[in-house]
């Protein structure tokens, strides 16, 4: 008990309380900087069983704010560093990265059993899905997000108020301001982590949680609370029909810099490459590997793979992307499956 000496002593916590965070085990999605610092939070708290999910690579601008990054794991999959690091922080809990995407297909293998979900994401889309798939199997989700100077947490109950009552929709990609294209204060991630963290120490030794939306601006020093009321039409948390979860939207993201666009389905396929080759063949050029089949048509080139997924290269544009998708892989796919 020597390592947790200076929290047992707290009264809010106590050897009662230590003794549930050993028994507790959590999921964070997303290692970026607030996902990397409430995972190393949790572990040196003593939180039993922590797994971390991301599918991304650290980058050398990761450094400036990630702390448990440095120049030799630029690269690297987040997931492995953190794991490997936070083993060395704490041999006696279970911490467990795995290096994936997550989407409507498999996020609920990765919150079952789990007594809490951390949001560490830095995107709307995943969010959603998380505030669906908590929401469905009654698991408390604790939010966070940040950029430039502001940032925001809320806990989030199977009761709710949830995250789609704060915000009903998914705002235009272009319309909100992200770290890429505003930017990013270091100390920003650091101060809404320990907020994200200390709500999971405090509903793991409690089971409380506030529901209350917290706000902060960390340069004009104005931290405030906001109260968020349920919306009586709220998809999720009141009717529980969970549009992100059941995936209704075909998935497509912009790849940075590179004037492409990727697209998952929102259900899971086996596509056999030969046969759609076959039909594609008439309508521009096709070649093959027993991996994937590149289609060239105009301007665009698509490489599809046999699980569904496509990366349309050629355009910057996920609208005509969805479109050129339907049209030529997801037609395909009705009418061989239908
Ligand atoms: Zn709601």
């Amino acid at each position: 008990m020597d390592r947790y000496a200076r929290q047992v002593l707290l009264s809010q916590i106590g050897e009662g309380g230590q003794q549930a965070l050993e028994d507790s085990s959590v999921v964070v999605v997303g290692c970026g900087a607030l996902g990397s610092s409430i995972a190393e939070h949790l572990t040196r708290a003593g939180v039993g069983d922590i797994l971390v999910v991301d599918r991304d690579f650290i980058e050398l601008s990761n450094l400036q704010r990630q702390h448990l990054f440095t120049e030799a794991d630029v690269g690297e999959p987040k997931a492995e560093i953190t794991e490997a690091r936070l083993k060395a922080v704490n041999s006696d809990i279970s911490i467990t990265g795995v290096v994936d995407d997550v989407t409507c297909r498999n996020v609920e293998h990765y919150i079952k059993n789990r007594d809490l979900v951390l949001d560490g994401t830095d995107n709307l889309d995943v969010r959603f899905l998380l505030n669906d798939a908590c929401n469905k199997n009654k698991t408390p989700l604790i939010f966070g997000a940040c950029v430039a100077v502001h940032g925001m947490s809320m806990s989030i109950l199977p009761e709710g108020p949830c995250l789609r009552c704060l915000f009903p929709q998914i705002p235009p990609p272009d319309s909100i301001p992200t770290c890429d294209t505003v930017g990013i204060i270091n100390t920003l991630p650091t101060v809404v982590s320990s907020m994200q963290s200390t709500e999971a120490i405090k509903y793991l030794v409690s089971g409380q949680l506030d529901s209350r939306l917290l706000v902060m601006d960390v340069w004009e020093r104005d931290f405030r609370t906001i109260e968020v009321s349920q919306r009586k039409s709220c998809p999720c948390c009141v009717d529980h029909t969970y549009e992100y979860l059941e995936g209704r939207a075909l998935d497509a993201a912009v790849v940075c810099g590179r004037n492409a666009v990727h697209l998952s389905p929102p259900y899971e396929m086996s596509l056999s490459l030969d046969d759609l080759a076959d039909s594609l063949s008439s309508r521009g050029t096709v070649r093959k590997t027993p991996h994937i089949l590149f289609f060239t048509r105009d301007a665009e080139t698509f490489s599809i793979f046999p699980d569904g997924r496509a990366v349309i290269k050629g355009t910057n544009d996920a609208k005509k992307a969805q479109s050129l998708y339907k049209e030529y892989v997801e037609k395909y796919v009705k009418e061989k499956y239908k």
